[in-house]
């Protein structure tokens, strides 16, 4: 009954000296693999030195859509990118490490920190170059989509056509309607430890089919509890709430989950 986090950012600077002790935290609690997300050149670099220190972590590599941009901030807390992500040199990249990485996220569109009007035509098209190269690699694509849900859909839709790559939405936020068409395109969802405090997550887990469902924490961001750090360890109050809304025993979430990540990420355990 292992278990697994596929989306957290524990090289953020609130981790600094504290990565071991996390990651023990994160064994002790059942874990086997935690998931290391990726938004930028600079953070990619440690993602990959993260994995190769630490077995449990896995690598994503990712672009993040207001990093692609060069619009991020520099007090972010991870590894601060300065200007527009060269896409070409970012996929050269992956390309030369694509042995040591498990996905390629965070990856999408985000219209809630730049605004629509300004930046929508560059980040689909940023966005689209990116679900290419992922079908060219054939890497499962982890999707960020803050206020950008039906966009982020429509273009995965219209770049995917015969489920050549699997697609993972992270903390999707959409409504109902928008988690049942994703849902039925076969995409997958990856359940937030903080989903007690987010009735939004509770009708995700209701909506999304058993075989669909992932768990994550967006450590350091997104505590279960008020006024903590998040991290990976957390992911057990994913699988409480997906075991009492599916109606499974701890033991059966825990297992389901941990098939559908094997089955999902192709990852195979050591
Ligand atoms: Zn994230």
């Amino acid at each position: 009954m292992p278990l697994v986090d596929v989306h957290c950012h524990i090289n953020h600077k609130l981790f600094e000296g504290k990565v071991e002790e996390i990651i023990a935290n994160a064994a002790r609690a059942g874990l086997k693999a935690v998931v290391l997300s990726g938004v930028n050149p600079e953070a990619n670099l440690e993602v990959l030195e993260y994995a190769k220190k630490y077995p449990l972590i896995k690598a994503s590599l990712g672009i993040y859509p207001i990093d692609a941009l060069g619009l991020s901030p520099d007090e972010v807390g991870l590894p601060h990118h300065e200007g527009p992500i060269n896409l070409t040199e970012q996929f050269a990249f992956f390309e030369a490490n694509l042995d040591k990485i498990i996905s390629i996220g965070e990856v999408g569109m985000d219209f809630h920190w730049v605004s629509k009007d300004e930046t929508f035509e560059k980040q689909k098209e940023n966005f689209q170059k990116i679900i290419r190269f992922c079908i060219k690699v054939k890497k499962p694509i982890v999707i960020h989509s803050r206020k950008a849900e039906v966009e982020c859909l429509n273009v995965l839709e219209e770049e995917i056509k015969n489920n050549e790559i699997p697609v993972i939405h992270h903390c999707f936020g959409g409504k109902k309607a928008l988690i049942k068409r994703g849902a039925e395109l076969g995409h997958n969802f990856s359940v937030p430890a903080n989903i007690a405090r987010n009735s939004g997550f509770e009708s995700l887990v209701k909506i999304v089919p058993n075989k669909q469902l992932l768990t994550e924490t967006d450590s350091p961001w997104l505590s279960p509890f008020k006024g903590t750090t998040n991290e990976p360890a957390n992911v057990t109050e994913s699988i409480k709430k997906i075991a009492e809304i599916k109606e499974l025993s701890i033991k059966d979430a825990e297992d389901l989950v941990w098939s559908n990540f094997k089955r999902i990420f192709n990852y195979e355990e050591e």
